[in-house]
């Protein structure tokens, strides 16, 4: 029988833990507070943001909104970054992507002291994560990680494909697999022979951006199989990167979407709060 992967039973373990964590530090006169910063008003984004600050409150931590107009310059947004960067009492500073186009994300994201860099997308944090060494490590993988860890699925040894090279995802995924000890190969848009690498993988994670483009063509027989992406279709569902159903009986373990990849992504951003306290 295939194990449905439950990420939301998974990341509401998590957030309950951290907000035991948030209380212990409490009570020894530590505290966090996360700055969020949305530039505009994308309808998503400001979904994205109100569920970010909802589960600061739930976990028991502050969270400070900054909502600046869609046509704040480069120049303002920096200012209030760095005014950030030097106020002792923010312990993390996260800006809402994506940033209206006459911004610049790579300029913003760098200017966010890696201290604070709770979405651990600075080079410096990627750069610890490269060798291994302490630092905020991007979302979404790591929610990977902890969700593979929980359904006790052991990554040493194994063959890891991961599709997607992404700087968020990809990349940082394929990191994560190989400190875990997997053997690990990625894949991306020139790759040849997609649907042989991917299925020599044990663990098959897919970050492809692409609604159900992965079938059961593409996956071993027993594979874990977990899927980043996130589509709303025409008919209002959503669906992922991965054809669930075709996929389903095959593999050993799968992520759904929705209720896999996607909840654990803000619970290991709370993680990331918490850890800075
Ligand atoms: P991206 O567009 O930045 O990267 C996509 C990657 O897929 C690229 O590296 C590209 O080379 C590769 N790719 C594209 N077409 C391909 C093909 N035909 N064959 C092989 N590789 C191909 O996307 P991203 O930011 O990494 O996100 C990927 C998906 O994950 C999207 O659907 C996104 O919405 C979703 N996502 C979900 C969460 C979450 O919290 N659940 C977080 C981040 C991203």
């Amino acid at each position: 029988m295939t194990a449905i992967i439950d990420g939301k039973a998974i990341s509401q373990k998590i957030k309950d833990e951290l907000k035991e964590e948030v209380a212990r530090k409490k009570a020894q006169g530590r505290s966090a507070t996360l700055a969020v910063i949305q530039v505009g008003n994308d309808p998503a984004s400001t979904v994205y943001v109100g569920n970010k600050k909802k589960a600061c409150a739930y976990i028991g931590i502050e969270s400070e909104s900054f909502e600046l107009p869609e046509e704040t310059t480069q120049d303002e947004l920096l200012e209030v970054i760095d005014r950030l960067n030097d106020d002792p009492g923010i312990t993390g500073i996260l800006v809402q992507l994506p940033v209206p186009a006459h911004i610049d994300e790579d300029t913003i994201i760098r200017r966010i002291s890696p201290l604070k860099d709770v979405d651990g997308f600075h080079p410096m944090s990627v750069g610890a994560l490269c060798i291994g060494e302490k630092g905020f490590v991007s979302c979404t993988p790591a929610g990977i990680m902890k969700l593979l860890e929980y359904s006790g699925i052991d990554v040493s040894g194994k063959e890891c494909v991961v599709i997607g090279r992404s700087n968020i995802v990809g990349k940082p995924m394929s990191l994560l697999l190989l400190r875990a000890n997997g053997t690990v190969t990625i894949c991306h848009s020139k790759t040849k022979n997609l649907k042989e690498v991917a299925s020599r993988a044990d663990i098959l994670v897919v970050a492809i951006g692409r609604p159900r483009m992965i079938n059961e063509e593409y996956v071993k027989d027993g594979a874990v199989v977990i899927d980043v992406g996130i589509h709303r279709m025409e008919d209002g569902k959503l669906c992922g990167d991965v054809d669930f159903d075709r996929v389903k009986d095959k593999c050993s373990a799968i992520t759904p979407v929705p209720g896999g990849v996607g909840p654990m992504t803000i619970a290991m951003l709370m993680y990331n709060v918490v850890s800075a306290m």
